[in-house]
């Protein structure tokens, strides 16, 4: 029993949960194993929490840049001292295997937190503007944030959120989803051994609807940044309407991976498939709709089912497994739903399906699935999945090609493959999302990460991640 979720940190102090209500975290690779009581704050916790972030924001926001970035230096050193905790509570709290645990999940927060400390060196905190009667531009921190994050990349998300908040020179409240407490828990204990005036980083542990919501209805809250599914992100918007909160949001995706003739389709396929399946398909940014050009459909769809039958799919503390299970019976039951629509509505299934993985009924298994003949409106096509189920769907041009790719709500991230130069310049221009990911090439830490349409609102990471939690101030007369 991991017991740690049982408090909070306010103030610069661990306390004991004060109420009597928990949630159950069960580990995903054990149905029915309770590994946690995740403690639920009260509204009185939630009250402290935001007013002892208050109370740190004159002095916080009054900072120097060289003090904000000491500060970012000793928390990346204090999360590298924790790097096997967070890896294994990872591994326990939504089923990462120890090997993906260990390197991108953990990595993940680590590249940015490490960019942070850069990046805030480039952020124009102060521009004087215009001739003669000059004005200046000053660049302050927004306030205290509350920074609501969800489990699929856990310390990702709160590395993105509270890297760039403390950066700016926010203070803030972090809620961690209720799925995934206990890294961040731990990342409450390096920020803890970082030494940072009470007061500036705050963690509560709740509901979203309970505990989310009366942190971004809180009168004293500026900023609420979230990052979760689109309904949540509605919920958000309208709990901070009243008080005109700046909201920014990082919400689902339906990414277009488009492989042209042109190009080693095997090898796109193939790469595409990895991508699709890691996480056991659960990010946002998942390139959960193949588009392929008709020509190159046959070895596609072989391609793709075969690097779906290669996925080593089981105990994620298994140094040998590839894709562990789904976070909880909810999104387990939603996958294998979907699956089954997508079976009813006519897909056709290549690889994988709805029925359990013999050995592994004790978890929330599924198996990486893969449809060819989609169409674009079809409901697996439509919606995020969030699991491992890739859907192919053939063009004929490449005119097609990018109208299905924007045939989406959402407009998160969008590959594609093609030996083409002059058609990466063209689709580089036409595909409406926050991010075009051509031939394979990952984004560096320190780039912008967010959405068009539905998928949000604003960017997370390097400077723009800082932007996020700044206001602009003009100022004429003096030179301030
Ligand atoms: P979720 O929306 O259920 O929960 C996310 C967080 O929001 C949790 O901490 C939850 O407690 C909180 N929350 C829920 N309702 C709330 C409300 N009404 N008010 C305040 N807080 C509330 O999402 P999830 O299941 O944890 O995560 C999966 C979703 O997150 C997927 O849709 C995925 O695409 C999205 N996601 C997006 C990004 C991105 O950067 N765009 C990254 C990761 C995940």
């Amino acid at each position: 029993m991991f017991d740690k979720t049982e408090r909070f940190y306010i103030d610069g102090a661990f306390i004991p949960a004060s109420g009597p209500r928990r949630l159950d975290l069960v580990t995903p690779s054990r149905a029915g194993e309770v590994v946690a009581k995740v403690a639920i704050a009260e509204p009185h916790e939630v009250e402290r929490a935001v007013s002892a972030a208050k109370a740190a924001f004159p002095a916080w926001s009054a900072t120097t840049v060289a003090e904000r970035k000491a500060a970012l230096e000793r928390i990346v050193a204090a999360y590298q001292n924790r790097k096997n905790e967070l890896a294994e509570a990872m591994s326990m709290e939504m089923g990462a295997p120890v090997s993906l645990a260990r390197g991108a999940q953990y990595g993940a927060g680590l590249g940015h937190l490490t960019d942070f400390a850069r990046s805030i060196e480039q952020v124009q905190w102060r521009e004087v503007r215009g001739e003669g009667d000059a004005w200046v531009l000053r660049r302050e921190p927004v306030g205290v944030a509350v920074l609501i994050t969800p489990w699929n990349w856990p310390l990702n998300q709160i590395a993105l959120k509270v890297g760039a908040a403390l950066a700016a020179g926010c203070t803030m409240v972090l809620k961690p989803s209720e799925n995934a407490p206990l890294s961040a828990q731990i990342f409450a204990e390096a920020v803890h051994e970082a030494g940072l005036p009470k007061g500036v980083f705050n963690l509560v542990q709740g509901d979203g609807v309970g505990v989310g919501r009366m942190l971004s209805e809180h009168p004293d809250v500026d900023l609420v940044s979230l990052t979760g599914s689109t309904r949540a992100g509605g919920e958000v918007m309208r709990s901070g309407a009243a008080g005109i909160k700046r909201i920014k949001l990082e919400l689902g995706g339906k990414g277009a991976n488009i492989v042209f003739a042109d190009c080693d389709v095997r090898a796109a396929v193939r790469h595409g498939a990895q991508v699709m399946f890691r996480n056991t398909g659960q990010s946002c940014n998942a390139p959960s709709r193949l588009l392929v050009e008709r020509g190159a459909l046959a070895d596609a769809v072989d391609e793709a089912r075969k690097a779906a039958e290669a996925v080593r799919v089981g105990d994620p503390a298994s140094q040998d497994t590839q894709m562990g299970p789904l976070v909880n019976e909810t999104q387990f039951r939603r996958v294998v739903g979907l699956i089954r629509r997508g079976v009813e509505e006519g897909a056709r299934l290549v690889a994988g399906g709805a029925e359990p993985i013999v050995g592994l009924a004790d978890g929330f298994y599924v198996r990486p699935t893969v449809f060819a003949d989609v169409d674009n409106d079809m409901t697996v096509a439509r919606e995020e999945i969030f699991g491992p189920v890739m859907c192919i769907i053939p063009f004929d041009t490449e005119e097609e090609a990018v109208a299905i790719a924007n045939d989406t709500p959402y407009g998160l991230a969008a590959y594609c493959s093609t030996s083409d130069p002059e058609r990466i310049a063209r689709l580089a221009r036409q595909l409406r999302s926050g991010m075009v990911r051509f031939n394979g090439t990952d984004l560096p830490f320190g780039s912008p990460f967010g959405g068009y349409k539905q998928s949000g609102i604003g960017r997370e990471g390097g400077i723009w991640g800082i932007e996020d939690f700044l206001e602009i101030k003009a100022v004429s007369g003096a030179l301030a």
